[in-house]
């Protein structure tokens, strides 16, 4: 009788601490509130997909066993669980906890066949670590995933990703391909899958987090400290467009970790860019974009060549002859940064993710149309900006790139929404279902203009201006756009 009062007592403590725990940002001991896994394994843990261990612990990098996992993708993903008492499997204990979540995958996730000769069985190996592959697989199986259309085209999308692609079993490289699309998981660093490596708890929680996001769009919230060594698992795209009054300056951290800057504001804003960069964590970037020399997009560039390592500038082959840029210049060659001259079709990255520039299509008089146009693409998601082009580059991109490869998520709508910009005709290309104007209050020169607004307003656009709007940020996961700050 006190036995059993004791255990509702527990029962009832437990229940009020996973409230009040559920308040902070993770509940175990050995999970920092600013890991990188954090937002997933408490979104996780929140829904009862996982749980961690009796002392309050997580252990986020132990390895995966296969049971483990086994029950934490019938977690993720509402499979039924199975009510037989037998199993299938010749190393399985049919009293363990395991049984029911493991024959509820037996088709998702398969046993070994004995390699002892005469040994028909067919073995589980619970307590195996679940490898990369095992995770993938099962996962992509799980959602139902049909192979039929991709068997010829995984090869080639996984060459362009993976040098060690060939060492994935033939049979499941389109299960891993279709993953890496759809961003649920990535390779290494180094630019390998590993699919024969295991995978850690924590691991496991981000891909999951991803192929099960929490209902409504914003399922996790962004991480701000993902450090670069983080070896699989992307995190989402995070693009910030920067408060920078009249100018244009975005700051975008890609799937990989790796990290882009368009453009820097005028000389007044240098430091706003770079405190804002800095205050992510970031003290070098990878690409830098001047999108063209004008001073309301190239003034703040000094301070950002000073202030962090760049691994390489990109500009466009225009030239002004003001200070501002030529104060550009001198900073160029004093850090000695690798500068490189932009062109139509020029590729700069090209993996999970892609960054394009587009232009330019033509020569032309006015200086904002040498503006760089740049698309940057993750899984189905794509980001367009504009820089200050105008109509004559947006009629060339219609013509010479065609309105599929224009069509966007999030427009950085062209010359801060002045009406020389975003006419009707390739805005209905662009579909952008968020568009953003980068435009200080009160502005000398009227931007953005009304005719521009009934023009976004009229292809169906959601407008956010950083004078009303502040920065603005969004995430993607390659499968969907979300809202940040
Ligand atoms: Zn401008």
């Amino acid at each position: 009788m006190r036995k059993r009062r004791i255990a509702a007592f527990a029962a009832v403590l437990a229940l009020l601490c996973s409230g009040c725990i559920s308040a902070f940002a993770t509940a175990f001991y050995d999970v920092p509130d600013d890991f990188w896994a954090a937002p997933y394994i408490t979104s996780l843990e929140s829904r009862g997909i996982v749980s961690g261990y009796g002392d309050g612990t997580f252990l986020p990098n132990a390895n995966v066993q296969r049971c483990e996992y086994a029950k934490m993708l019938v977690n993720a993903s509402g499979l039924p669980l199975s009510t037989a008492r037998t199993s299938p499997y010749a190393d399985l204990n049919v009293n363990e906890w395991y049984l029911p979540y493991i024959n509820a995958v037996t088709a998702q996730m398969p046993g070994y066949q004995s390699t002892t000769p005469g040994d028909t069985r067919i073995y589980f190996k619970p307590e195996d670590p679940a490898t990369r592959e095992d995770v993938t697989v099962a996962l992509m199986r799980v959602l139902n995933y049909d192979l039929s259309e991709y068997y010829p085209i995984s090869d080639a999308l996984l060459s362009d990703v993976f040098y060690d692609y060939e060492s994935i079993p033939k049979q499941d490289r389109p299960y891993v391909a279709e993953a890496v699309k759809r961003g649920y998981i990535t390779g290494t660093q180094q630019g390998t899958f590993e699919g024969s490596d295991p995978i850690t708890r924590c691991e496991v929680c981000a891909v999951l987090c991803r192929a099960f996001p929490e209902s409504g769009t914003a399922y996790v919230e962004p991480q701000d400290n993902m450090p670069d060594e983080i070896a699989s698992g992307l995190s989402d795209l995070r693009v910030y467009f920067i408060n920078v009054g009249q100018g244009d300056s975005e700051f975008i951290i890609l799937p990989d970790g790796k990290t882009m800057l368009i453009d820097a504001g005028t000389a007044d804003h240098g430091d706003e860019v770079c405190a804002f960069i800095n205050g992510l964590g970031y003290s070098g970037i990878d690409y830098v974009l001047a999108t063209h020399p004008h001073a309301d997009h190239i003034g703040g560039m000094r301070e950002v060549l000073d202030g962090f390592a760049v691994g390489t500038f990109y500009m466009p082959d225009a030239l002004n002859t003001t200070k501002t840029f030529e104060n550009m210049l001198a900073k160029l060659l004093e850090k000695q940064i690798n500068t490189v001259r932009t062109e139509a079709g020029m590729i700069i990255a090209q993996g999970a993710y892609t960054i394009e520039f587009l232009t330019p299509l033509n020569t032309y008089d006015d200086i904002n149309n040498s503006s760089v146009v740049t698309r940057i693409a993750y899984g189905s998601n794509v980001f367009l900006f504009m820089g200050d082009a105008e109509k004559e580059v947006e009629n060339d991109l219609l013509r010479a790139v065609g309105g599929d490869k224009l069509k966007a998520d999030v427009l950085k709508v062209g010359h801060h929404g002045s009406s020389s910009s975003s006419t009707p005709q390739f805005l209905s290309a662009v579909r952008p279902a968020y568009a953003v104007i980068s435009v200080g209050a009160g502005n000398e020169y009227g931007h953005p203009t009304e005719k521009t607004l009934n023009n976004l307003a009229s292809a169906g656009a959601a407008v956010l201006r950083t004078d009303t709007d502040g920065t603005v940020g969004f995430g993607s996961n390659g499968n969907g756009i979300y809202r940040l700050n």
